[in-house]
């Protein structure tokens, strides 16, 4: 089944607002099966809107719509569709008693412009929208759907996930898809796919798709597979994940949408250790990442972001004889931060970091890239050189991920 999403409004255009709604929608749209194969933008023009119909309807089967649904005269996509379908807008009493509601919850006078958002066009089925005044319409023409909704991300969201989706499924009958993801840290996508060559040759044998997505550092392992029978999908696309899993074990951080810092806040949690961090190059990096999510104040204490050397030495107590002997990105500097991050915060663990992001700073024994990461406790800790390349912005997201990674695998190893 194809789909199609089409985003009005003039602000998309100018880059006012960046279209977040096609790319949410699209992950929705497959993950039921239903292949997106165009996303167009544009203006609040009933004749483009018009024309972007015309050309829509001609080759997918599935046509999804945000934006120009608001009360005020440049949203137009109601009146456009009520044309184009050949129909004239009724009162929705239901939708009526729901903007009322709506106003006189908030304290807010309701407005005619307001009113007029329960008028809807006679030949769509309205879709509630419980989160705002602007309905859902759902208009069918030979079998074919077009669906318009609101252009605020959360009022679509909700709109996509109570009606939109489970009435797709129903009226194109689309098959059970079914992905799982893993994700591993510190290997380039080359060297796993020949490490996993004769696992990806049992998934095509078996239908199961495998699609490598890397990001810094980082590559995640997509299976996919679709069928008409949810637990045989299921079952085969679990059996390879697992053999995947078995053979990728020393990169694997986990799985899904699980963030870095969300696996090793696991495993602190598991065993009811705090950590803290003392960073330079990563610039309060680790700091931010390890305070993202809720709950993080059960584990994480603190950090020092000591950039200079004098922060460095005031702040961290690292010695001015080991910055002078071996330089502030160096083994025995990081060691010193991290001890003095451990003796600050009294966390069990902490991590350091230390390195030239660049662009300037470099030298040929230290070129721009070069990182020291210490990571561990008081009695047992360690320290690794990295070499990462030569871009500032991926130099201190790798960094930041591999002091992470380091202390939670060897936790895990129990070498700390
Ligand atoms: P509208 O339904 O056209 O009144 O849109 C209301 C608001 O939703 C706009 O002002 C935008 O801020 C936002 N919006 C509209 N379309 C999109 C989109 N495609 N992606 C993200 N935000 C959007
Ligand atoms: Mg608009």
């Amino acid at each position: 089944m194809q789909a199609e999403i089409i985003t009005i409004g003039d602000e998309l255009l100018i880059g006012q607002t960046i279209d977040t709604n096609s790319a949410w929608m699209g992950e929705q749209l497959n993950a039921i099966g239903m292949h997106v194969h165009q996303i167009s933008s544009i203006s609040d023009h009933d004749g483009h809107i018009q024309s972007a119909l015309d050309d829509a309807l001609e080759r997918s089967d599935l046509i999804l719509i945000t934006g120009g649904l608001g009360p005020t005269k440049d949203d137009v996509t109601k009146f456009t569709l009520c044309e184009y379908f050949d129909t004239k807008l009724v009162k929705n009493q239901e939708v009526l008693d729901g903007i009322e509601a709506y106003f006189s919850g908030r304290g807010i006078p309701i407005m005619e412009a307001n009113r007029l958002q329960a008028m809807l066009p006679e030949a769509c089925t309205v879709l509630i929208n419980t989160l705002g005044t602007a309905s859902g319409m759902w208009f069918e023409r030979n079998g074919k759907v077009v669906v318009s909704m609101p252009g605020v991300p959360y009022e679509m969201k909700g709109l996509m996930t109570r009606e939109v989706l489970p009435r797709a499924q129903k009226h194109f009958k689309t098959p059970f898809i079914y992905h799982r993801t893993l994700l591993t840290f510190g290997r380039g996508e080359s060297r796993i796919a020949e490490q996993i060559a004769d696992l990806e040759e049992q998934m095509h044998a078996q239908g199961i798709k495998l699609a490598f997505l890397p990001a810094a550092g980082r590559v995640k392992l997509r299976l996919s597979s679709s069928g008409e029978r949810e637990a045989q999908v299921k079952e085969k696309v679990d059996v390879l994940f697992e053999r995947l899993r078995e053979r990728l074990s020393d990169i694997v951080f986990g799985e899904g949408k699980t963030e870095m810092e969300e696996a090793l806040a696991a495993v602190l949690k598991e065993r009811k250790k705090t950590i803290a961090c003392a960073e330079s190059c990563t610039g309060g990096r680790i700091a931010a990442l390890l305070s993202k999510h809720p709950g993080s104040s059960s584990f994480f204490l603190g950090g020092v972001v000591a950039y200079s050397n004098d922060v460095k030495m005031d702040v961290l107590g690292v010695q001015s004889a080991s910055l002078e002997a071996h330089g502030a990105v160096s083994e025995t500097t990081v060691k010193e931060m991290l001890l003095g991050a451990l003796k600050l915060s009294n966390a069990d663990y902490a991590m350091a970091t230390s390195g030239i992001a660049g662009p300037d700073g470099g030298s040929e024994r230290k070129p721009v890239g070069t990182v020291w990461v210490a990571y561990g406790s008081r009695e047992k800790h360690f320290a690794v050189q990295l070499q990462l390349g030569s871009n500032r912005e991926r130099i201190v997201s790798v960094a930041t991920l591999s002091a992470i990674n380091l202390l939670r695998q060897a936790i895990l190893e129990g070498k700390v």
